[in-house]
């Protein structure tokens, strides 16, 4: 499938974290829980292929069929198609709920497991759903790519599914990494390799390169003149391996996207050093109570906006944000103004899987246009929430002056 995006700038502020001094050591207090305190894990390069890794630890390929929800991204239905089974798509609700009836009406012998997003790092109705696969003898695979912190009556997100699977670069300043979790079995026999060591430098520098282009390490930017000169002499050789899905660089025109991206060079595959390394020492403390704290400043200067409704009006104790979803009543003609301003917003779900329409389930294509998710990862700092708060809030009131 070729995809024709609009280009729009690059975002002003980091749309995902990006390193800074702050960002490594770790704070007083306790972590709250992760999916690492689920049980067993291993870490990849991004989540889609530890849905892959799990999809083959249960043994489920050619003739099998997973549910997956209508309201998705393209990147958790591509390890589907690439064990070679077929997604078959349930239903959610307007507060992005799954909906069980939809997803029993579904089954059949050929279906072995339920893919079951915690959508913007807020938990499902987890004992319900573990509930439901018991009955029908399916595995449960949860989507915490969302989620990395956070718990649900009492238990660590994560450790409801047989597996569960966390993307790392959403929630830590690295562009690589995700891992597979299971509370229930041994992931002993998964074999992983490392990157090449040209994939390894790339990496390295990009974080660094990303972290200075936001004014954050200004010594460092400095330094960089260095290793961004050898990347270009590296680049010369190489072709690049992979491109952010999400943070499309600042280029004119538009650019087509192969969908769905699955590049089987990075799969079966340890994150970077430069992943691990800053995975092991963030701040996690700080990474999870900084999110929940930026969306509630976030959440209460937004109120009231004309057109608009928070997707969640509340943040639960256990919950550890990814965004801050709002729903908007007019968004076609407001998203490309956001966008144009710099502002880093994304939809979720904005590409759904071909044939997946408001006929499949009038929930997800709504939701898929209508849900904007404002970032509020622990490494924006308040003036760029502030700048951020004034461009929503006047994109919003010039539309509402036109209308
Ligand atoms: C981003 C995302 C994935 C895929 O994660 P990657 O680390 O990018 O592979 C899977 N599920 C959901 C809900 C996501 O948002």
């Amino acid at each position: 499938m070729k995809l024709e995006l609009p280009h729009y700038p690059r975002p002003k502020i980091p749309l995902h974290p990006v390193l800074s001094l702050g960002s490594l050591g770790q704070s007083p207090g306790k972590a709250p829980p992760s999916v690492l305190d689920a049980g067993n894990h291993v870490f990849v390069t991004s989540a889609r292929f530890a849905i892959a890794l799990a999809l083959a630890q249960m043994k489920i390929g050619r003739h099998d069929k997973v549910l997956v929800p209508a309201f998705h991204c393209t990147s958790m239905i591509s390890p589907i198609l690439h064990v070679g089974a077929t997604p078959a798509f349930y239903r959610i609700r307007p507060d992005t709920s799954v909906d069980l009836d939809s997803a029993g009406a579904l089954l059949d012998p050929s279906v072995k497991a339920i893919l079951v997003p915690n959508y913007f790092g807020f938990p499902q109705d987890l004992q319900r759903i573990r509930a439901f696969c018991d009955k029908h003898g399916i595995f449960m695979l949860e989507d915490c790519a969302h989620a990395f912190f956070g718990e649900c009556d009492g238990k660590p997100l994560g450790s409801f599914g047989d597996y569960a699977v966390a993307s790392t670069w959403k929630f830590f300043p690295v562009l690589d990494g995700g891992c597979l979790v299971s509370s229930r079995r041994s992931l002993g026999s998964t074999k992983l390799q490392a990157l090449s060591l040209y994939q390894e430098i790339k990496l390295a520098v990009n974080t660094l390169e990303k972290a200075c282009e936001y004014g954050r390490l200004p010594l460092l930017k400095l330094l960089m003149s260095l290793p961004v000169r050898a990347r270009a002499l590296l680049t010369r050789k190489r072709q690049e391996p992979r491109n952010q899905e999400q943070s499309a660089p600042a280029a004119q025109g538009s650019v087509a996207v192969d969908e769905p991206r699955f590049d089987s060079h990075l799969a079966n595959k340890l994150p970077s050093r430069i992943s691990r390394i800053l995975v092991r020492f963030a701040g996690k403390r700080r990474a999870a109570m900084k999110r929940r704290e930026n969306y509630l400043y976030l959440q209460t200067r937004l109120r009231g906006l004309t057109g608009t409704r928070f997707l969640h009006p509340e943040l639960g104790d256990g919950t550890y944000p990814y965004v801050l979803p709002v729903v908007v009543d007019a968004p076609e003609s407001v998203f490309p103004i956001l966008k144009n301003r710099g502002v880093p917003i994304l939809r979720f779900g904005e590409f759904l899987w071909p044939g997946v329409d408001e006929t499949v389930c009038p929930v997800s294509a709504d939701l898929s246009r209508r849900v904007f998710q404002f970032p509020c990862h622990q490494e924006l700092t308040t003036s760029e929430l502030d700048w951020m708060i004034e461009e929503i809030r006047s994109a919003f009131l010039q539309m509402d002056g036109i209308e």
